[in-house]
């Protein structure tokens, strides 16, 4: 299965990605995550990735079509993938047909994961990292036991860098001005599926595993 999910910050493509690529054991890829690897090993790529990301503004097609054109070229992806956060801009999903066709694969399809925009500031605002377990939170959504619980083993609740409110609206214009023409790309070769991504983790995931299927 090779799909590309599609939405804006805060739709929960991460989340989903990681289930989706878990149940059908395929490479889930996050280009976020795959920068955020670089920021964390300092390079000079990563800090000038570093301050795009903390502006709310992406990285360069160029640089991205590298990024992708290595990893969809690695053995564990020659079987499938979930790409997250990758198209973001038309050039990207042109350079990715190119890529496919180079390598002889389909994509079987692009999804976009549908939030209200309320939804999305809460997710993105509320949004929270156990800095001991990894586990990702929401201040709004998440029982209060289970953040309490954080707290009591010695953890902290951390919010990612990206995520304060002025680079959160940023990066929400910014979907809209160079991302939302993605779908539009995919939607007009027909190969666009819509899911209502509202409601809990488990509700969405079967949401989504029923358009895959
Ligand atoms: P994400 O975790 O997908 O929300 O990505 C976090 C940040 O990484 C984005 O706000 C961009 O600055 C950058 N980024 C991730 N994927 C891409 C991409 N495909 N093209 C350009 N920048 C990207």
């Amino acid at each position: 299965m090779r799909i590309v999910l599609l939405g804006a910050p805060g739709s929960g493509k991460g989340t989903q990605a990681k289930i989706l690529a878990a149940a059908r054991n395929i490479p889930h890829i996050s280009t976020g995550d795959m920068l955020r690897a670089a920021v964390a090993q300092g390079t000079r790529f990563g800090q000038k990735a570093q301050a795009i990301m903390e502006a709310g503004q992406l990285v360069s097609d160029e640089i991205m079509l590298g990024i992708i054109a290595e990893r969809l070229a690695a053995p564990d992806a020659a079987d499938g993938f979930i790409l997250d956060g990758f198209p973001r801009t038309r050039q990207q999903a042109a350079d990715l047909e190119e890529l496919l066709d180079q390598l002889g694969v389909p994509l079987d399809a692009a999804i976009l994961m549908d939030v209200d925009f309320d939804i999305l500031m809460k997710r993105l605002t509320g949004r929270r990292t156990c800095s001991k377990t990894g586990k990702l939170l929401n201040v709004y959504f998440s029982p209060q036991a289970e953040l309490d619980a954080v707290v009591e083993a010695g953890g902290e609740l951390v919010q990612r860098e990206d995520d304060n409110e002025e680079t959160i609206s940023n990066r929400l214009n910014v979907y809209r001005e160079q991302t939302e023409p993605v779908v539009e790309f995919y939607r007009k070769r027909g190969r666009l599926t819509t899911v209502d991504a509202q409601g809990s983790i488990d509700e969405v995931n079967e949401r989504l595993v029923g358009a895959v299927a």
